[in-house]
């Protein structure tokens, strides 16, 4: 298809007629398009005098673009009143075409800061923040009537020192932010959650181990499966256990470069590094029990995915491994293995699901560079917008 001028200018119902190679280029055009009354959508019109609109328009290559086009006033013969006639892609008063706007707005958008941008094409960077915000807040309407999703991850992160926390809503399967809700309470999201439409569509649910979060998750998702994120299951496991060494050995657990070795996974150090760790294990029989142990139940958590018949043999191991734990002489083993067994059924859920908050954690560091490029946000309505818009 040969270009034509609609295509050159990406606007509908414009002739060019005169076009400056300068920079900013100026490109005369003048509308051939119909026109109706604005009132009354009458096309009985009487044309009047002639007017010029000098806008901004999307950039040809590096250089910036202004377009002059010229229009009629109009007295309707239907309604009585009179018009300026409309171009299409530019709305009234407005001093930019929408494909300007865009442009700006996807530059923005993809990370190009609002001040580099107001340099570079002469507008204020209100201007730009105010246009911003009309693109966001158009994007959400897309997304508007989006169905709750089936596998939800739940989990919060801080947002302000005056505000405190706020907790995700995470569409795990597609891999995008549902919600930001302000809070982390029960009592914080009951009003979110009492008006979520589709609640019934959730199937998993995916959170740390936060006791609120679970009471939360039974009370408004009453058929979803709990299933307990693996990395905060094998954090606290971790914890525990590093807690106990730095109590037997004091000094040596202050050695960053044994600490380092004994939080690695076991398969994971080079040949150097296990003969290191295995000499000071072997001088300290104590401590490699508590090693061995750690490491046993990792392997034992780490699979997802399996099918029930591969599960049924962990779930007799680990729920050995709760009892061990509750027969131990040190009081932190015996609190981790309460815990464990408070979370036994979401935590044996890990095995048969492959997703985890890691997808969350991932949006709470970009949630975290938006708060920086913005220089933090004291409107959280304002965060929420930008989050899910840029979270997807
Ligand atoms: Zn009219």
């Amino acid at each position: 298809m040969p270009l034509n001028d609609e295509s050159i200018l990406n606007l509908p119902f414009l002739h060019i007629r005169k076009c400056e190679d300068r920079n900013p280029v100026l490109i005369e055009a003048d509308y051939t398009g119909p026109v109706r009354c604005p009132h009354c959508e009458s096309v009985q019109l009487r044309k009047k005098c002639p007017f010029v609109r000098r806008v901004r328009h999307e950039s040809i290559g590096e250089r910036l673009v202004w377009l002059i086009l010229r229009g009629y006033k109009y007295l309707c013969r239907g309604c009585g009143r009179y018009f300026r006639q409309r171009f299409e892609g530019l709305l009234p008063y407005q001093c930019a075409t929408e494909p300007f706007r865009n442009e700006v707005c996807q530059d923005h958008h993809d990370g190009i800061c609002q001040r580099q941008l107001a340099r570079r094409t002469g507008l204020g960077s209100a201007t730009i923040e105010r246009w911003y915000h009309r693109f966001l807040t158009r994007k959400m309407a897309e997304r508007k009537n989006a169905p709750c999703p089936r596998v939800l991850g739940i989990d919060e992160h801080f947002f302000t020192r005056k505000d405190g926390y706020a907790t995700t809503f995470c569409d795990l399967q597609h891999h995008r932010v549902y919600h930001v809700v302000l809070g982390r309470s029960e009592a914080a999201l009951e009003s979110y959650l009492a008006k979520l439409p589709d609640k019934h569509r959730v199937r998993v649910v995916c959170i740390d181990l936060s006791s609120s979060y679970r009471e939360i998750v039974r009370r408004h998702f009453p058929r979803a499966q709990i299933v307990a994120d693996r990395f905060h299951v094998m954090r606290l496991i971790g914890h525990t256990i590093h807690q106990l060494w730095r109590q037997l050995d004091p000094v040596q657990s202050r050695n960053r470069g044994l600490r380092s070795l004994l939080r690695r996974r076991a398969d994971r150090l080079e040949p150097d590094q296990a003969q290191n760790l295995g000499r000071y294990l072997q001088a300290h029989p104590a401590i490699e029990a508590l090693y061995c142990f750690k490491q046993e139940l990792w392997e034992l958590l780490r699979p997802a995915g399996l099918n029930p018949s591969a599960c049924r043999p962990r779930i007799r191991e680990f729920l050995a491994r709760i009892q061990q734990l509750k027969e131990a002489p040190m009081s932190s083993l015996v609190t981790l293995g309460q815990t464990l067994e408070a979370w036994q059924d979401e935590i044996a859920r890990m095995w048969r699901f492959s997703r985890n908050n890691g997808i969350t954690e991932g949006f709470h560091n970009k949630m975290e560079m938006i708060s920086r490029r913005a220089f933090g946000f004291k409107n959280f309505d304002n965060y929420r917008l930008r989050v899910r818009a840029c979270c997807c």
